[in-house]
């Protein structure tokens, strides 16, 4: 092993959530190092690439606002459509998550690729990074676990796994432009729903499901897309698979715990519903920075602040989504599940949601 690094800030995963974090805090002048276990940045996508419009701050780097979006067309069981507001951007993922990088890596944090936390030690806060087939150990003040749902920093402090869902997605060439997102909800995607996200001349065309229902995502996917083609909508090419989990089960009970700071989906805050997360992954990372900085300038009750502000932020929104996932679960796999008015109790789209989901 090689010799020993100290840091104030060691940022595990560097998503939005930990470029995010890693910026701010090198921006209040610490020494940070970020961890990235993919050999690039931003890369895979696993992600729609949806952006809600007040993010647009974020998107305004070239190369990053792919189209806009103004509304949603929800289509039930029965065929009917509901369409609603629901502006917001297309963007290239990977160069989103680059821009945040660059702007970590201009105030001075040092961000490495091809390196995987291996080990981690939070009593005495190290931790072992493998990097480029080494073995690196770092010594850091403060952790921010950024390492999205599955999270190693969470099953090494031996915390629970989050519930997830899984999806599946191919980016298929868009044969009629568009400006709306399609969403389908049916009980072809137990537990989840399908999506076209039109992203100029191309579209992301997904599904997400619960495994407890259904852990063949291809054939729900396939099926939709021989549709989808048949309709003259989309091509038959595959331009790119994707897929990965969703947390869906709210937040975790603690979002700090030894000097370990949790953010995004490693804290469980994409949304249960729709699986969105971007925007709470780039709002707790930032936020996150921000907690080390003070904490480290001797504000001893800088983490529950970030507990309480990250708490307040998305607690009602996701604890609504897990409840109304809870009430439709008895439903899947029973012809109810294809009933309109299950349905719209279960989607963001329609007012049901909002007036029968008790929080
Ligand atoms: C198919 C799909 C579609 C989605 N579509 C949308 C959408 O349209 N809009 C939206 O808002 N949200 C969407 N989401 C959710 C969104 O992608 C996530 O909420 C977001 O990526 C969370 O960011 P994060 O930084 O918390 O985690 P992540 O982006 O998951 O980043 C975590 C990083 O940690 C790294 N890592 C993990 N373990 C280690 C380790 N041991 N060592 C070092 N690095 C490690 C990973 O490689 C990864 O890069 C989608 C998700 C999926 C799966």
């Amino acid at each position: 092993m090689d010799d020993v690094r100290s840091v104030d800030v060691l940022v595990v995963g560097l998503g939005p959530a930990g470029a995010s974090a890693a910026h701010i805090a090198a921006r209040a002048g610490l020494s940070v190092l970020g961890v990235e276990r993919n050999r690039l940045l931003g890369e895979p996508v696993q992600c729609a690439e949806f952006i809600p419009m007040p993010m647009g701050a974020y998107a305004r780097t070239g190369g990053v606002l792919m189209q806009r979006i103004s509304g949603m067309k929800s289509v039930l069981p029965s065929g009917r459509v509901h369409e609603s507001g629901f502006p917001g951007l297309m963007i290239d993922r990977a160069e989103f998550d680059r821009t945040i990088a660059r702007e970590a890596d201009r105030h001075g944090a040092e961000l490495w690729t091809r390196a995987r936390l291996t080990t981690l030690d939070a009593e005495n806060r190290v931790a072992t990074v493998r990097r480029a087939g080494e073995m690196r150990c770092i010594r850091y003040e403060v952790l921010v676990a950024a390492d999205g749902p599955l999270s190693p920093v969470a099953a090494a402090l031996g915390m629970e796994p989050l519930d997830v869902v899984q999806t599946r997605q191919y980016t298929v060439p868009l044969l009629r432009p568009c400006g709306d997102t399609d969403i389908w909800l049916s009980d072809d995607y137990p537990g989840g729903y399908a999506w076209l996200f039109p992203k100029g001349s191309v579209a992301n065309l997904g599904v997400g499901a619960d495994r407890r229902w259904e852990d063949n995502l291809k054939q729900p996917l396939a099926r939709l897309h021989r549709q989808l083609a048949d309709a003259g909508r989309v091509g038959e090419a595959v331009l790119y698979r994707t897929g990965g989990a969703i947390p869906v089960g709210g937040l975790r009970g603690r979002l700090v715990v030894n000097r370990t700071v949790f953010a995004g989906d490693a804290a469980g805050l994409t949304h249960p519903i729709t699986g969105a997360g971007i925007a709470a992954a780039v709002i707790s990372g930032e936020r996150a920075g921000q907690a080390a900085a003070a904490y480290l300038s001797g504000d001893a009750d800088a983490f529950g602040d970030y507990e309480e502000d990250v708490r307040d932020q998305f607690e009602t929104a996701v604890n609504r989504a897990v409840r109304r996932r809870r009430e439709l679960a008895g439903y899947w796999r029973t012809a109810a599940a294809n009933e309109d008015g299950v349905q719209r109790k279960g989607w963001i789209a329609f007012d049901d949601y909002f007036e029968s989901a008790a929080v």
